[in-house]
């Protein structure tokens, strides 16, 4: 479904494309018998299927967006993956958990996988969790900014960091480590994509700092 980019570099320049294409597009040279460190590979994508997580943090545009529209203004959902891949995300009718519908998005784990005990009990605390009248829309009414999707995910991180006696998050703590690094990747990557269904390619100038083994 997804197109993988490729990443090369040659002449100093670092190429992005669909497709390896036979002659370096800044220079002209043939790219066959290249150096090996100059050798294709593809970008890894930003993106995970949600269900196929254990434990994470997962953030998706809202309303099922099949542009993958991640540009700083449009809606992201939130929600939080078992250990089974359900995705447990509130909406104004209270906890969804979803089996379907996260196949696309972007994912932070919150637990070590060397972290047993927490691991074992994740299904059972998130369940319970999830029960409370906190999010029960009977009792406490959604709201757009302030009782959100997001203040579920932040809650629940919360509530298992003080059981691991650590410290909790702020709102703006937890935006900032967790969410703005991740929509950052993502939102370079989309803009990637969308050059290339218009061009062939993108180069840029190799920066020094990113070659590889230096
Ligand atoms: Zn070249």
């Amino acid at each position: 479904m997804e197109r993988s980019v490729i990443h090369l570099t040659h002449c100093q320049k670092e190429i992005f494309c669909f497709s390896v294409p036979e002659v370096c597009p800044s220079c002209g040279e043939e790219l066959k018998g290249r150096r090996l460190q100059e050798a294709p590979v593809s970008l890894p994508s930003p993106f995970t299927d949600g269900h196929k997580t254990s434990c994470c943090l997962l953030v998706a545009p809202a309303h099922n967006n099949l542009d993958r529209d991640f540009s700083g203004t449009s809606d992201l959902h939130t929600g939080i993956s078992n250990t089974k891949g359900v995705v447990y995300n509130y909406t104004q009718d209270g906890v969804r958990r979803d089996q379907s519908g996260w196949a696309l998005c972007v994912s932070v784990p919150l637990v070590r996988p060397d972290m047993f005990h927490l691991l074992a009990q994740w299904d059972q605390y998130l369940e319970r969790f999830s029960e409370g009248p906190t999010w029960d829309p009977v009792w406490h009414k959604f709201h757009e900014d302030e009782h959100n999707c997001f203040s579920f995910c932040l809650q629940f991180l919360n509530s298992v960091l003080e059981l691991e006696g650590q410290s909790i998050l702020t709102r703006e703590e937890f935006t900032q480590s967790f969410i703005l690094p991740r929509m950052r990747r993502v939102s370079k990557y989309t803009t990637l994509i969308q050059h290339l269904q218009k061009h062939q390619y993108y180069m840029v100038d190799r920066q020094e700092e990113s070659t590889p083994n230096s």
